[in-house]
């Protein structure tokens, strides 16, 4: 599976993550989950 790396920020505590978006079909994988505080990331709240 390929995949490649955005940086966006957690909406919830403010820290800068790498996130790696996932080449799944159809739609890419964008959700992550903040290393600071746990929080899940997805796609409506990407940065
Ligand atoms: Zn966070």
């Amino acid at each position: 599976m390929t995949s490649h790396i955005e940086t966006i920020k957690c909406p919830n505590c403010g820290s800068i993550e790498s996130a790696q978006v996932e080449h799944t079909q159809p739609f890419y994988n964008y959700t992550h989950q903040c290393s600071k505080c746990g929080y899940i990331i997805t796609e409506s709240e990407w940065e």
